[in-house]
């Protein structure tokens, strides 16, 4: 930025803080609860019409907008050497049921808000800078998440996302036609291209930012996590006329299996495992359940541990099943990943510019960052939020913690977008 840096003038001095706010709250308002959160599930009425919104933004700057067959939504700024792999950024915005205002949604808008700023620039980039807004990370409605970067990144083939269904029976397939059918006037691109590096910014999502009184967080790495799906068996019968030893009751059964794995990880203390999703059949208070449905998600740094605990888990299962037969499957398994120290140097640095308190800080939560780890040199920045609290309506970061952190972002971009 050859002109603007004879005046002295950074990438991020051209951020509009204020309008990155302001959009902030504007996209808000797409699945806005009546509790000041967000209900934007994927491939959702509601996320359409934010994607449109974001489509005009980028629009409106100039930039070039595009879509993949697994609905990502890109926004390009075109560098010098359009050849050249581009630098990614972004996050999504697809939200929990009862999500809040900035998970992901900061990552896309802070992104957005870059490469607006940057195509003002005296000169153009080396590498074309895109944002991005990745498909279904939540895996709330559909699961499991990160379908975007999956398929992005050739992770997990597109065929089998596209089979899996709602609640309610609708597939991803359908969904999905949907969303690309709300956007004729896109240019499609087939999924994946090589890429530069890729950024993803982010609120921390726990309390250790705002407790240590740090801007921002240069992140070492992802904590790594297992998914599995227990289907428990047994038998529909009268509540007052099956004698005890005759039932086949799948609750009881249930509710000993996450007894006994709860007392299997106990060990190391931060292991984490968490049933949260449970579902019974019938469903009807005088009849003993015929079938209980569970998840189970497991999360340690160390892959050793949590290979070691992941790989009992079906044997546990299987143990306390009782007269019940017992199906375990695992769904997902993400092992936990450093981010190259080149790329956190970047960022670190750039904090260091604009004088921000900054430190390391290890990721408990998985993101998008962590498939395009696979793909190309990947990094996040984390930056604080209320009390560490996410996945629910009250989140909250404050306007001038959002900009610290999109600052950062524009300097971090327009650096590596020059790199050879
Ligand atoms: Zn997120």
């Amino acid at each position: 930025m050859s002109a603007t840096e004879q005046r002295g003038i950074r990438p991020s001095d051209l951020i509009d803080v204020d309008r990155l706010w302001r959009r902030l709250m504007r996209l808000a308002e797409f699945g806005a609860t009546s509790a000041g959160g967000v209900n934007r599930l994927a491939l959702s009425p509601e996320e359409i019409a934010a994607r449109k919104v974001l489509a005009d933004w980028a629009r409106e700057a100039g930039l070039s907008v595009f879509n993949d067959p697994i609905g990502n939504l890109f926004f390009r700024l075109e560098g010098a050497d359009p050849a050249a792999a581009p630098v990614l950024s972004g996050s999504h915005i697809d939200s929990q049921p009862t999500g809040g205002k900035f998970d992901g949604t900061f990552g896309v808008l802070a992104a957005l808000e870059a490469v607006c700023a940057l195509a003002l620039a005296a000169r153009k980039p080396r590498r074309s800078i895109e944002a991005v807004a990745w498909t279904n990370e939540e895996g709330s409605r559909f699961s499991p998440g990160m379908m975007g970067s999956e398929a992005f990144t050739g992770q997990r083939a597109l065929d089998g996302m596209l089979a899996v269904e709602d609640v309610n029976g609708t597939s991803v397939r359908s969904a999905l036609a949907h969303v690309l059918a709300a956007e004729p006037d896109i240019s499609r691109r087939p999924l994946g291209f090589p890429v530069h590096a890729y950024v993803e910014a982010h609120i921390e999502q726990g309390p250790i930012l705002e407790r240590e009184g740090k801007s921002i967080g240069v992140v070492s790495g992802i904590q790594g996590s297992r998914r599995f799906r227990v289907t428990v068996r047994g038998e529909a019968a009268h509540a007052g006329t099956t004698p005890r030893r005759d039932r086949k009751d799948a609750v009881l059964a249930a509710v000993g299996m996450i007894d006994a794995l709860a007392q299997l990880v106990r060990d190391p203390e931060d292991v984490m495992f968490t049933v949260g999703l449970f579902r019974v059949q019938p469903n009807a208070p005088s009849v003993v359940p015929r079938e209980a449905y569970f998840s189970i998600d497991l999360r340690h740094p160390d892959n050793d541990v949590l290979g070691r605990l992941g790989d009992a888990i079906p044997d546990c299962c299987h143990a306390n099943g009782g007269a019940c037969t017992v199906g375990v499957e695992e769904i997902a398994h993400a092992p936990s990943l450093g981010f190259p120290g080149r790329l956190r140097e970047t960022i670190s640095a750039a904090a260091e510019r604009l004088e921000l308190p900054w430190q390391e800080i290890h990721s408990a939560a998985g993101h998008d960052a962590r498939q395009l780890h696979y793909h190309c040199d990947s990094g996040m920045i984390f930056i604080p939020c209320r009390d560490g609290i996410s996945h629910n309506e009250s989140e909250w970061t404050e306007p001038h913690q959002v900009a610290d952190g999109s600052r950062v972002l524009a300097d971090v971009l327009w650096e590596l977008a020059d790199a050879r």
